[in-house]
């Protein structure tokens, strides 16, 4: 078996491996980020957990911050000095973007290669149709099966109504309710637990993540794990963020970045509202804004109780959402590629002048 194989390893990994083996001279080494440590990241290689220096190279070579190493990625290492380096993140199957925190709105990956995420909610106030759908989307869009939990169950006298309403908004979605507190539905999540997938949880603070993930994994589990540190020689304890489930095949990724999860709208937005969608060319006239036009199919469906204003309404926001950030990004790279080539003419100067200087 291959020693990263309780890690993830897999044959489509291996393939992409040997691929860049074709296109380049040397082999590299796989690894996977389990957890950021600062300016390193921690990665699971074939000889156990180390620290790997995050490559200036690789830097520059990602154009968007998308393309940097996060937690959940397959790596390339390459080993000059101690610290392997990460020369390489293979290409992803999945990733969970947000929105970066403060004012640009920037397109951050929060983890890779997560097989199947649960947005967690809860039989209270907290939960909301239209929260859910722009998790959905984002976590559609990203790649990953998303499996809505409704958890504390035990606060309702009619979880039911909760599950039903969760279900109906989009054909096929997996939904099931936990109490974490009494235990109820959490053996629901064993089918994924005994497979080797990867993990994740989101959802808005206090809705039960930790509790669930502590009845799922143990507390000791997500808590700590000893790393020594070659350059200081001290024990270090801290928090690894992509772990094994104890006795069970699957892993999980609880990072501080899923915790405080903003939503980037994506193209998963078209997955979510297949209904509405689904009705777009139906409308009388072709540039129809389904605001107040006769004859739009949008709001035909709705005098026919088919569908629901509020999620004519939600997905319109979305949509509009999608146009502004999308315009929004394509300013922050024209600003990064300009600030490049401003940093490049003034090196470029600065080698001339020293040459001058020499001669
Ligand atoms: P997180 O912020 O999503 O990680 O939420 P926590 O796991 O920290 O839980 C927030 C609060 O909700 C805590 O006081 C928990 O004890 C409580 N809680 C979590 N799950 C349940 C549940 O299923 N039922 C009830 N009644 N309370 C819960
Ligand atoms: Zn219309």
């Amino acid at each position: 078996m291959h020693p990263l194989h309780s890690f993830g390893w897999s044959e489509r990994l291996q393939l992409l491996i040997d691929s860049h083996a074709d296109d380049h001279t040397h082999t590299l080494e796989p690894a996977r980020v389990v957890a950021e440590r600062g300016d390193c990241l921690e990665v699971m290689t074939e000889r156990g957990p180390e620290l790997a220096d995050r490559t200036g190279q690789l830097r520059f070579a990602a154009d968007d911050a998308r393309g940097l190493p996060v937690v959940g990625d397959w790596v390339g290492l390459r080993r000059h000095g101690d610290r392997p380096r990460i020369a390489h993140v293979f290409d992803r199957t999945s990733s969970l973007i947000r929105k970066q925190s403060g004012r640009a709105a920037r397109p951050q990956v929060v983890a890779a290669n997560l097989d199947v995420i649960f947005l967690i909610t809860s039989a209270n106030d907290e939960f909301n149709p239209r929260r859910i759908e722009r998790y959905l989307s984002a976590v559609i869009g990203g790649g990953a099966q998303p499996v809505v939990v409704v958890n504390k169950i035990d606060l309702s006298d009619e979880p039911d109504r909760f599950l039903a309403q969760a279900r109906g908004l989009m054909p096929g979605l997996e939904v099931f309710g936990t109490s974490a507190l009494d235990g109820r539905g959490v053996a629901a999540f064993d089918p994924w637990l005994e497979q080797r997938l990867t993990l994740g949880f989101v959802g808005s603070s206090g809705v039960g993540k930790s509790s669930l993930l502590n009845r799922i994994a143990g507390e000791e589990v997500q808590a700590t794990l000893v790393l020594r540190r070659d350059d200081t020689g001290r024990h270090t304890t801290t928090h690894r963020e992509l772990f094994a489930v104890p006795g069970r095949q699957a892993l999980i990724v609880d990072t501080p970045g899923m915790r405080e999860f903003g939503i980037w709208a994506t193209a998963g937005v078209s997955a979510v509202f297949g209904d509405v969608e689904g009705l777009l060319g139906r409308c009388r006239f072709r540039d129809c804004r389904h605001e107040t036009e006769p004859g739009c199919a949008l709001l035909d469906a709705i005098d026919a109780g088919e569908l629901t204003a509020s999620r004519l309404k939600a997905w319109r926001k979305l949509q509009r959402e999608l146009h502004h950030l999308e315009s929004r990004t394509h300013e922050a790279v024209d600003w990064r590629e300009r600030r490049r080539r401003r940093r490049f003419a003034r090196k470029v100067r600065r080698v001339q002048e020293e040459k001058r200087r020499m001669r």
